[in-house]
């Protein structure tokens, strides 16, 4: 019986020791420790051994047994750890190979301009402001001088939410939102870049497009002190040697209401097809805040004064950058993005 135990116990070392791969550790496992295996048969084969044996033969199998199930589990280990290093070594990284190429994001085009419009007036002071895309009827018109009834309304198609809500037709109810925050103190002086939302879809208007609003309310301001706000602004915009005239216009919250036009950025005031011959192009709408609309917003006409004025983002982006279809900056056609 001990010879048998020895021989098992040999054979079994040598198998484990030229096993190779997980499968054949597990046929291993079952011809030795299975139901039928030979460490198995040996245990069964005690009952037939003299009883004054069958102690320490018993302990002698035990021995084996704990043994092999050790020796087992460490020969799974080291196939397991094998397996892993030779899928390493296939996939080995190539260092040699060039890289992939990382394409990084930037920012849309509209957004560079509105930054630039944003750094160019907090440069000069103002500080920004902001306020809701869904607006009250109050702020959007009524407050802006431009009540029920008034004509004025008609100048923009609204998107109504319901009779006094609506999607903000303008950035100017900012304005209004701003001067009565602060009222009375002095001075206001805010720009509120921001979406803006009118029923217009064709080359030069989009549903949805972004103003700069700018605002300034202090004593003694005047028609001088926007001039020279817009000329600084111009300037810095579009190139030193832009100069900019005043229009007489017409808005409701203002009085007077002025156009705002820069000497055209492709031919310097000489004329070309873009500026239609004239020399100028049209930037921006601006003029004095309208008494009533100080007096709305809780500052005395008669003691202070402000200017107002509003430009189109994307008007300023088309010229800058040369593009004629304002559709383009909202197709997200990156072959066009890109070349901005
Ligand atoms: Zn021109």
């Amino acid at each position: 019986m001990m010879e048998d135990i020895e021989k098992v116990r040999a054979l079994f070392e040598k198998e484990i020791n030229a096993a190779d791969n997980l499968n054949e550790l597990d046929r291993i496992r079952v011809r030795y420790l299975g139901k039928k295996g030979s460490i198995t048969l040996l245990t069964r084969s005690l009952s037939r051994v003299p009883a004054e044996q069958r102690p320490a033969l018993g302990q002698k199998i035990n021995e084996l047994k704990n043994a092999a199930g050790s020796m087992l589990e460490e020969k799974k280990e080291q196939l397991k750890s094998r397996a892993y290093s030779t899928r390493w070594d296939k996939e080995r990284i190539d260092v040699t190979l060039p890289g992939s190429p990382y394409g990084l994001g930037r920012k849309h085009p509209i957004t560079r301009v509105l930054e630039e419009i944003e750094e160019i007036f907090t440069g000069m002071g103002f500080q920004v402001a902001e306020g809701p895309d869904v607006e009250l009827d109050y702020y959007n018109f009524e407050a802006l001088n431009i009540p029920r009834e008034h004509p004025a309304r008609d100048m923009q198609d609204s998107y109504y939410i319901d009779e006094d809500v609506l999607l903000r037709t303008h950035t100017s109810p900012v304005q209004i939102r701003s001067m009565q925050e602060q009222a009375p103190r002095l001075p206001v002086r805010i720009i509120a870049p921001g979406k803006v939302y009118r029923r217009d879809d064709d080359v030069t208007h989009s549903p949805m497009f972004h103003q700069v609003e700018g605002l300034l309310v202090d004593k003694g301001i005047s028609l001088a002190d926007l001039k020279g706000t817009l000329l600084l602004f111009a300037q810095e915009m579009f190139g030193k040697k832009r100069e900019i005239r005043l229009r007489p216009s017409f808005f409701p919250f203002t009085e007077p209401s002025a156009e705002v036009d820069i000497s055209c950025i492709i031919c310097d005031g000489r004329g070309c097809r873009v500026c239609k011959e004239t020399g100028w192009l049209e930037i921006l709408g601006s003029g004095m805040v309208h008494p009533r609309v100080l007096k709305m917003s809780g500052y005395d006409p008669e003691k202070v004064t402000g200017y107002a004025f509003g430009m189109g983002v994307e008007r300023i982006a088309m010229l800058k950058y040369g593009v004629d279809d304002i559709r383009l900056f909202f197709t997200n056609d990156l072959r066009m993005l890109k070349q901005l």
